[in-house]
């Protein structure tokens, strides 16, 4: 949906600090002992974050009603503030994550993994932002993840494209399941002003 710039914006600060709240009362209920397995249940959030965005962006949000709605008005209006506020994301990560792995593992580990997850959630909003809104310098790494991610809005061209690089922060999933589709052509960005109106596919 589109979000106030005050919403949008408020994920890049909830998230991490809803992760250092986690770590930390996780933390508090650990003995100090146990305290490295919840840095490796934390490390194995992050690690598994890339996979978790892939199949969400894959087969969520270009799929799964009402998400695909959404990401389809993403896909028309790049620079538009559009998302899931996180008073919806928030409590979803607690239900679907923290809630099943406490009941899994107990709530220090459950809540380092899930805290991982939303570092990486974070990362994937941060670095998503920065390719559609950022003037990013040629030649670096941010503007490989801007050429990959531009290629992805090409795609949904109605299948005069094949669709792909549906990993924002890394393409090794896509590499994996087959779905790389390499980068754009240098200045090519991922589509659309915030204003504007659907443009041609294949423009983007
Ligand atoms: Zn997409
Ligand atoms: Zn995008």
């Amino acid at each position: 949906m589109r979000l106030s710039a005050a919403t949008y914006y408020a994920d890049f600060v909830v998230f991490p600090a809803g992760a250092v709240a986690l770590v930390t009362a996780g933390a508090w209920t650990m003995p100090t002992a146990d305290l490295p397995f919840m840095a490796l249940a934390l490390l194995a959030g992050i690690a598994l974050w890339p996979l978790a965005e892939y199949v969400l962006h894959r087969w969520a949000f270009h799929r799964l009603p009402p998400m695909k709605g959404m990401h389809e008005a993403h896909h028309r209006q790049g620079r538009a503030l559009i998302g899931t506020p996180w008073w919806i994301s928030l409590p979803l990560v607690a239900v679907v994550v923290l809630l099943p792995a406490y009941f899994a593992v107990g709530f220090g580990y459950a809540a380092g993994f899930t805290a991982g997850l939303m570092l990486g959630y974070a990362s994937y909003m941060i670095v998503h932002h920065g390719v559609h809104h950022w003037s990013i310098e040629s030649g670096t790494f941010a503007d490989r993840l801007r050429r990959r991610h531009a290629l992805h809005h090409r795609s949904d061209g109605g299948g005069r494209f094949k669709p792909g690089n549906y990993g924002v922060v890394t393409g090794f999933w896509d590499r994996v399941f087959g779905t790389d589709l390499g980068l754009a052509p240098a200045r090519a960005q991922p589509r659309g002003p915030a204003s504007s109106p659907p443009s041609e596919p294949g423009k983007g």
